[in-house]
């Protein structure tokens, strides 16, 4: 069971001190507190954790400072969308707003390999009026003799660049938890120009110590990647690992499956969960066409497999596009055969203005059916 306090509860209160006696003599319920702390206002859930079926809700709802009670009836008790549960499905970081309504595109380099190709690549966002971008420092590959990723040597130059193209969020794996240090102070060192979204990729996303470590900093917010083995339930639960340490600034991130079944795409493109996650979680649900598709293969339409798979996401509401450019995809460390071009990219953007306007459509018109339904 979550319990919502009214807004701006005082800690230090008469009320706030009786709540919490009360909650902490019920027998077998363990309590966590969690506070939201926002630019207008601070909102704290406490988590009631055991046996709360004896609890009645109009009693939980009575409490002191308890605004309502939501019965948490599904397993994502902190990234889940409860029965009456209307907490937001929105974080901002560093200007930009991610949310089961928005759509940010992150087109970048899968591996940073050059400064060169970095401040192309930054200078060519900025010209097509993005903020945010990816660029892998941190490469976790198949084979052990294969580039690793330049790691914390690149991070001064990447940073840097950012903040000079204006570029605010820069999507970025890490592997070990050592990585979000070296992060902050790459960022501390160059004086905190842009922002990060770490990333935990496909073959971490059931690396437990690794999401403990990464939901217990707030200080970034966090893009997991669906498993590409395992159900869409364990991947979600692995998010919820994230949420129940602290951090529930997540965003769920959908890379095709690892089955031969979708080939000859280097994954199973498994979009048609973009809404799905959206019932079950609060969380914006991001796709990444490129390591879904692994290839720069073309329908006889004209149309590229990657732009193809990124529409049919952005069309079902996708909130994020993780997208690998490069100025030179021959030249690229990784995953170039995948990448698309400079010259791509204005094109890339106006078919995903096209897919999105389409979604925008589509939702008003479920939304004119419904009100129509219950008018009638
Ligand atoms: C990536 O985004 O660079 C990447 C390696 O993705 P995934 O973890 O989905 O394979
Ligand atoms: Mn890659």
């Amino acid at each position: 069971m979550i319990l919502i306090l009214n807004p701006d509860t005082d800690k230090n209160s008469a009320e706030y001190r009786r709540l919490m006696d009360h909650l902490n003599n019920l027998p077998e319920i363990q309590v966590r507190v969690h506070d939201e702390v926002g630019a207008q206002r601070t909102l704290t859930e406490i988590y009631l954790i055991g046996d709360t079926l004896p609890l009645a809700l109009n009693d939980m709802n009575s409490l002191p400072c308890v605004e309502r009670a939501v019965r948490v009836t599904e397993e994502y008790r902190v990234l889940g969308r409860h029965k009456d549960d209307n907490r937001p499905t929105y974080f901002d970081y560093n200007g930009v707003r991610f949310s089961q309504d928005t759509l940010n595109v992150f087109a970048g380099l899968c591996a940073v390999d050059t400064r060169e190709h970095v401040e192309i690549m930054m200078k060519a966002l900025r010209d097509n009026g993005q903020v945010c971008t990816r660029m892998g420092a941190y490469k976790p590959r198949t084979n052990p003799y294969s580039f690793q990723g330049h790691g914390k040597n690149c991070l001064p130059y990447v940073f840097e660049l950012a903040g000079k193209y204006g570029i605010r969020v820069i999507a970025m794996e890490i592997t070990h938890d050592s990585h979000v240090d070296e992060i902050r102070a790459a960022l501390q060192q160059t004086g905190n120009p842009t922002g990060v979204m770490l990333q935990i990729g496909t073959r971490n996303t059931q690396n437990f110590e690794l999401l403990k470590a990464v939901g217990r900093q707030r200080e970034f917010p966090v893009l997991l990647k669906r498993g590409f083995g395992i159900t869409l339930e364990e991947s979600l639960n692995a998010a919820e690992y994230l949420a129940s340490e602290g951090n529930r600034n997540v965003v769920f991130g959908l890379r095709g499956m690892k089955t031969n079944v979708g080939d000859p795409h280097r994954n199973f493109v498994d979009f048609a969960h973009v809404p799905v996650v959206k019932r079950l979680t609060r969380m914006p649900v991001c796709i990444d066409p490129s390591h879904s598709v692994g290839s720069r293969d073309r329908a006889p339409d004209g149309i590229l497999d990657v732009q193809h798979v990124t529409a049919q996401g952005v069309i079902a509401g996708a909130n994020m596009i993780l997208v690998d450019f490069h100025p030179a995809p021959h030249k690229a460390l990784v995953d170039g055969p995948q990448a698309l071009t400079l010259e791509e990219l204005p094109y890339f953007l106006e078919d995903v203005r096209i897919a999105r306007e389409a979604y925008e459509k589509r939702r008003a018109l479920a939304q004119g059916a419904a009100s129509k339904k219950t008018a009638a």
